[in-house]
């Protein structure tokens, strides 16, 4: 049985020009599909399944938001067949990002205070 959803996602999130709505998917349509999450740039709605527990889904959450980080600022636009290596890139780099910003939760104010860039 999955755990029940111990955390709450953003309603939306901001990805360079793009705001993203964030809901929950289902979990028969994730199931459906066969996959945790989604990320429609189409729709531009990022869906979690957030039954499996909060670092399922905050790994889920990060996944996806580099989904919607690399169509943004690219290179989301690669030859059909580099998709699983962009899959298994989006899936590394997502698991040691929750990681990271699990460890080190002053690194998300770093990241605030120096964003957007200040102009040279
Ligand atoms: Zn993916």
């Amino acid at each position: 049985m999955p755990e029940s959803p111990i955390i709450v996602l953003p309603k939306q999130i901001k990805v360079g020009g793009l705001t993203y709505q964030v809901v929950t998917w289902h979990p028969s349509g994730a199931q459906a599909a066969r996959r945790f999450g989604e990320c429609s740039h189409l729709e531009l709605t990022i869906r979690v399944d957030d039954v499996h527990g909060a670092e399922r889904t905050r790994e889920v959450f990060l996944h996806e938001l580099l989904h919607a980080i690399g169509h943004v600022f690219g290179p989301d636009h690669l030859p059909q067949d580099l998709d699983q290596s962009k899959e298994v890139y989006v899936g590394a780099t997502a698991m040691g990002l929750t990681a990271v910003l699990a460890d080190n939760p002053e690194l998300v104010r770093f990241i605030r205070d120096a964003w957007p860039p200040v102009p040279a």
